[in-house]
């Protein structure tokens, strides 16, 4: 993409609205821009991270054999009534009526839709396991909508739900999404800790929240700091056998990491007094294991082995896309902008040009641009005719973790210079080795 084509709507101010850095960030980038309380809308580079994290979830899901489908966002009242959840929502749920007068609401989460799926269409023990998942958007009427993506009103979100024909399986398929949820977060450049959590309306015995430590966080949380030590990395999983990912999740899970719901004092005290942390994080993520509640409400029911009808054994698991931007930004920043990690970068590279116009100078990025798309890499070009500290500024704010300027200067000893977002650290090379440095940090990737 070259920038004079691109929009691209940065801010040189910073936004007094922003009370933290994701926030401001994303703001100043040009990422987001809002449209009322809690709601955005998502400019070209805000959207074309969350496409990328989108795929990233997608890939990781459909690698643990979930099965992808779409369910609208707006919900007849009626489903709801059935579970019993239509009163017992609360305000938080947007309710609308229809010219009908029919009672509508926009979706909050999706058991109840889900479930009216599953028992439309299955009937036989023959089908399970199965589980469905959506990346849709959600409303949460919230009472304090802030901190830009973090806590919006409208938000965008992979929910997730596994049938099963028994508890065994039911929990194995809780294992296997703790599985795919540490590999997604990795993937994404993130270190997300599972912690026990509460389960709240939602109802059950088994839960995990996914969360990112982080000062900003709104989730006070309390953990033994061995568990920071542990990464999922590049280990390979079976993720049918029920060995290997429980074996994860023990792994995972067994030291003490709570949220404050969950947080005993008592047995946080049997932690080693130099390992015990307390600090703040971001929710990205929650698995649950609620057995028969919504399956025996709506009646979702399967013929068992032994001919005998038998309600069908769930959970539900989510993880919060458009919510995981603030926390990656979070994460990944300094004073001068976002530093993308390389797994989620909306472009692989900028290109610099430090003099627009000039012959040479512009021959040489076109030639860099089309060498590193023919790689298959997405390079952002600011071939703009600005000052080079403009371009510099824009490119650290949007945070491209790597950078190549290219100047006459350079040019005439046959280099350009190549930078990393994160270090800072400058390296002259010819063109040619500039592409092949750039391809090979993303080879793989
Ligand atoms: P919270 O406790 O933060 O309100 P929750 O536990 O109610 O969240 P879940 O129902 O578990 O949320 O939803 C799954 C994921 O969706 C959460 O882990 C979070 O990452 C994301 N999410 C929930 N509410 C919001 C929101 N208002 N804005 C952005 N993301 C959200
Ligand atoms: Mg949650």
């Amino acid at each position: 993409m070259r920038l004079s084509r691109y929009f691209l709507p940065v801010l040189k101010e910073t936004p007094a609205e922003a009370q933290i850095a994701s926030h401001r960030l994303m703001l100043r980038a040009g990422m987001i821009k809002q449209a009322s309380a809690g709601i955005y809308y998502w400019l070209p580079m805000g959207f074309k991270i969350l496409r990328k994290l989108e795929n990233i979830v997608h890939e990781e899901q459909q690698k643990a054999g979930h099965i992808p489908l779409q369910m609208p966002t707006l919900q007849s009242a009626d489903l709801w009534k059935e579970s019993g959840r239509y009163d017992a929502y609360g305000p938080e749920m947007l309710r609308i009526r229809d010219r009908q007068d029919r009672d509508m609401l926009y979706g909050p989460t999706n058991e109840e839709a889900i479930t009216d799926i599953f028992r439309s269409y299955v009937r036989s023990y023959k089908d399970l396991p199965l589980t469905l998942y959506q990346i849709q958007w959600k409303f949460r009427d919230e009472i304090r909508p802030r901190f830009g993506v973090m806590r919006g009103r409208e938000f965008y979100m992979k929910d997730g739900y596994n049938f099963d024909l028994t508890k065994e399986d039911a929990l194995h398929a809780y294992n296997r999404h703790l599985v795919s949820y540490l590999r997604t977060y990795e993937r994404m450049g993130l270190q997300a800790i599972p912690m026990r959590a509460d389960s709240g309306p939602i109802g059950g015995e088994n839960t995990h929240e996914f969360l990112v430590l982080a000062e900003t966080g709104e989730s006070e949380v309390f953990y033994d700091s061995e568990i920071t030590e542990l990464t999922f990395g590049d280990r390979q999983i079976d993720y049918d056998s029920h060995e290997q990912c429980e074996a994860v999740m023990q792994e995972f899970t067994s030291r003490y990491a709570r949220t404050d719901e969950t947080h005993d004092e008592a047995v946080f005290a049997e932690v080693p007094e130099d390992r015990r942390r307390v600090a703040r994080g971001i929710e990205v993520g929650q698995i649950f294991y609620f057995g028969t509640k919504y399956s025996e409400a709506m009646g979702a029911t399967v013929q068992g082995p032994d001919g005998k009808q038998v309600p069908v054994h769930m959970g539900s698991h989510g993880i919060g896309v458009s919510r995981l931007i603030g926390a990656i930004i979070e994460a990944n920043h300094d004073d001068k902008g976002i530093i993308w990690p390389e797994g989620v970068t909306p472009f692989h590279v900028g290109i610099v040009n430090l003099k627009t116009g000039d012959a040479e100078a512009d021959a040489a990025c076109d030639s860099l641009y089309k060498a590193l798309e023919a790689k298959g890499l997405e390079p952002l070009y600011d071939d703009r005719d600005e000052r080079a500290g403009g371009k510099f500024a824009t490119m650290d704010l949007i945070g491209l973790p790597w950078r190549i300027t290219v100047g006459p200067r350079g040019l005439k000893n046959g280099v350009v210079e190549v930078t990393s977002r994160r270090t800072g650290e400058s390296e002259e090379m010819a063109p040619e080795a500039a592409i092949e440095k750039i391809a090979g940090i993303y080879a793989g990737l």
